[in-house]
């Protein structure tokens, strides 16, 4: 496995491939994260092109963990050097990714991925490989994927000890604008509003820290996931704005934010109640395959444990024969 990218994901994700028995080796930008990969033990270099030369003569899965911006270059190096090689992503938007990967025309191979996991912090230093232990991770049931390349891109993210959600690439953008680049700005507008009120951040304290706490992530990155997500950011934020502009008016004209805390606690407590059943009937690469498990995604289906493809199928029915 090949990981382009040795920061808090990409990182993690080389500590945690290794620890499940895996052969990973990597790309870094600055020689400082490659020298600090290389004193822990790992097999890191900061020579893209010799990195990817390895990855096509070894046909190593090759993980995108390189920033939104970064994309296109690495996407060019892989084009020219490594095309045939399976390819996934760690990026928390897929519709863009999946139009930069195209537009390189290496969709073929290639098959999207979000591990939901992170901490406010980067680089080399941040990563941890039990980063990913439980946590949901997204790999895309678009039409175009391929069953083996899926099938590959599932065992990397059980080996992490994550649990695999099935989704198509804008229902996953429609709910991470939800799920996590909506509360990003609403923890920016949270501590600006909070930092302009004298005393506010000698009593802050639970409240002000959990709500606040993503606004210490690298603006960078914040901006990298909101702006490549704007087509499902701005509904999104349409509607928090019509439930905050609704909850002002009742406030101020009689005393009530009694609509918006009661739908919100409702919400939160179906949220605490929500089941996760295991996927395990899908057979990879069966028909409408893709499509099931997009419905199971969307019901709230993880895959726990590697679901059978067609081949290992075929191959289990030989040996009984
Ligand atoms: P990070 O800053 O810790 O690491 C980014 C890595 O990309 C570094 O190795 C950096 O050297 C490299 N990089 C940056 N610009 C580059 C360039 N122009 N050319 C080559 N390499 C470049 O960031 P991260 O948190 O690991 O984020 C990486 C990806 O993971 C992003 O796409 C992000 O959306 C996704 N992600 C982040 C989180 C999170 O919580 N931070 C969670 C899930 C997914």
């Amino acid at each position: 496995m090949c990981v382009l990218g040795l920061g808090l994901i990409g990182g993690s994700l080389m500590r945690a491939a290794a620890a499940a028995g895996r052969e990973v080796f990597g790309y870094n930008r600055s020689v400082e994260g490659v020298q600090a990969a290389r004193f822990d033990g790992f097999d890191a270099s900061e020579h893209v092109d010799e990195v990817l030369g390895r990855a096509a003569e070894t046909s190593a899965l090759i993980v995108l963990a390189v920033p939104v911006p970064a994309l296109g270059l690495m996407l060019g190096h892989i084009r020219d050097t490594a095309p045939q090689c399976p390819l996934t992503d760690v990026t928390s938007v897929k519709s863009a990714v999946l139009e930069q990967v195209r537009s390189f025309g290496l969709l073929d191979r290639f098959v999207g991925g979000h591990p939901m996991a992170g901490t406010a912090h980067s680089g080399w230093a941040a990563g941890d490989a039990a980063l990913f232990v439980g946590a949901p991770w997204v790999i895309s049931v678009d039409d175009h994927v391929d069953p083996d390349v899926w099938a590959q891109v599932m065992t990397l993210a059980l080996d992490c000890h994550a649990v695999v959600v099935p989704a198509r690439s804008d229902e996953h953008d429609a709910a991470a604008a939800g799920i996590s680049h909506l509360p990003h700005l609403l923890a920016e507008a949270l501590a600006v509003t909070a930092g302009e009120v004298p005393l506010a951040f000698a009593l802050a304290a639970g409240s002000f820290r959990d709500g606040t706490r993503v606004a210490a992530t690298a603006p960078d990155l914040v901006r990298a996931m909101c702006e490549a997500n704007s087509a499902q950011l701005v509904p999104a934020l349409d509607r928090t704005i019509e439930l905050l502009t609704a909850a002002r008016h009742t406030l101020a004209r009689h005393g009530s934010v009694a609509e918006l805390v009661e739908s919100g606690h409702a919400a939160r407590m179906r949220y605490d109640s929500f089941s996760r059943p295991e996927i395990i009937t899908t057979v990879i690469g069966a028909e409408n395959w893709r499509d099931e498990l997009a419905a199971a995604g969307r019901a709230g289906g993880v895959v726990r444990s590697a679901l059978p493809t067609r081949d290992s199928r075929r191959r289990s029915r030989r040996r009984r024969r």
